[in-house]
């Protein structure tokens, strides 16, 4: 058995996009004996494990949550993390050189992405006569690079080190090879991927991401430095912990939300109607009805699990001073009275109780007064599902950055206090 970090760092290589992080979670969860489920068939029986994927995102559950009157214990997290997502008609390039057309997704420190190498990856639609509806989705993950965006040289711009800015439609264009715009060149690219032909291939949702895999480093190892900590390091201890927490106490559930980023507003994001509908029919097909089920919540709690800043040692004055947040210190409780975050008393209570449990020391954050709040999944689920909710993440420098890092220390203690928070604390 690897240690958690490792187990975290081969997640997050073989997860570049949100389609490869729920797919690769629900694979996960089926070895740990969770019964995939067919979100387009109906559910006439669940089992007391199960698991569903519906594009980027999953809903698991262990212990028929719904089914009778009974609290149920709930994890959140989101698959999706800042990055450039190829356009539809992408084929571009001047000045002799192939280039592609990308949109930024997300709120990206777009300037890491320069001069790093990038691999493709995500999913095709190809044309398929054979599976209802003609059309089926294929992952592909390149792993070899193909693409970088080359940062302006010095000697064309004097004052870059004083005041550095991109402009996101003209400065980060990604190169891929040299000769005239290839028309068409990135479909015939995809149809390779997927053992199609340029013919077959319908649309694409694809990404780029670092080509460069995890990376422990420091002195004595101490940092853990990888693509898209916020958040599949959230979704990997919710995932752990579920498995873990599986008939150790009352109903559980583990949501991977898609669509963060963004704003959550979409089929598969945490505004939208997902997680009350799987519920809803895991309730239904566990032997209870929508009364059991809204009997249930309101004794329910969901632990929304997000990254957290940790107080960063060159820019300390960003930083509340009595709430600095340590590397290596423990999952944090996100504080915000403005309800940028969820956690209210009764919330941050629960979280410290489960951690508690099981030996787990929790930080607490509270953000400037001067400097605008971020905000995750935790306030539109509780409000969607009129949750109880605590706000909470492992510590992390460089957010939104093609490199996060983390400590390798808080990986562990993340899965085990969640898996303590799913089995009722
Ligand atoms: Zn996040």
């Amino acid at each position: 058995m690897s240690e958690a970090h490792e187990a975290l760092s081969s997640y997050i290589d073989s997860s570049p996009t949100p389609w490869h992080a729920a797919t690769n979670a629900a694979e996960r969860l089926r070895g740990a004996g969770f019964k995939q489920m067919d979100p387009g068939q109906e559910w006439k029986r669940v089992p007391d494990r199960g698991v569903v994927v519906r594009d980027g995102s999953l809903v698991a559950w262990a212990g028929a949550p719904g089914a009778a009157v009974a609290p149920i214990r709930l994890v959140g997290a989101h698959t999706d993390s800042p990055n450039l997502r190829i356009r539809p008609l992408p084929d571009t390039g001047r000045a002799g050189i192939r280039q592609l057309a990308v949109e930024v997704y997300g709120g990206a420190l777009v300037n890491s992405w320069l001069d790093r190498d990038l691999v493709l990856a995500g999913r095709v639609a190809v044309s398929d006569p054979e599976v209802p509806g003609g059309v089926s989705h294929r992952l592909f993950h390149h792993r070899d690079p193909l693409l970088r965006v080359p940062q302006l040289a010095i000697h064309l711009d004097r004052e870059v080190n004083e005041a550095l800015t991109l402009n996101r439609q003209k400065h980060l264009t990604p190169v891929w090879g040299l000769g005239e715009p290839d028309e068409g060149g990135f479909r015939h690219f995809l149809a390779e991927e997927v053992g199609a032909t340029p013919v077959e291939v319908l649309a694409w949702d694809v990404a780029c991401a670092d080509a460069a895999p995890p990376q422990v480093l420091g002195r004595q190892g101490e940092f853990l430095a990888a693509p898209r900590l916020d958040n599949l390091a959230s979704c990997f201890a919710a995932v752990e912990g579920l498995a873990d927490a599986a008939g150790q106490g009352g109903p559980c559930v583990a949501v991977l939300y898609d669509h963060e980023e963004v704003g959550s507003t979409s089929a598969t994001g945490a505004v939208g109607a997902w997680l009350a509908q799987v519920l809803e029919r895991v309730a239904i097909a566990g032997g209870g009805d929508r009364s059991t089920l809204l009997s249930s919540l309101p004794s329910s709690m969901l632990l929304s699990a997000d990254m957290a800043h940790a107080t960063h040692p060159n820019y300390t004055d960003r930083h509340e001073p009595s709430h600095w947040v340590e590397l290596g210190a423990g999952p944090v409780i996100k504080h915000n009275t403005n309800v940028r975050y969820a956690t209210d008393s009764r919330g941050a209570a629960a979280f410290r109780a489960a951690a508690s449990s099981v030996e787990v020391a929790v930080q607490d954050y509270s953000h400037r007064g001067d400097l605008p709040c971020g905000s995750t999944i935790g306030p539109l689920a509780a409000a969607g599902l009129a949750l109880d909710t605590v706000d909470v993440g492992a510590p992390q420098l460089s957010m939104h950055s093609i490199r996060e890092l983390m400590a390798v220390h808080d990986v562990e203690p993340m899965v085990r206090s969640f898996g303590a928070w799913l089995a009722g604390g």
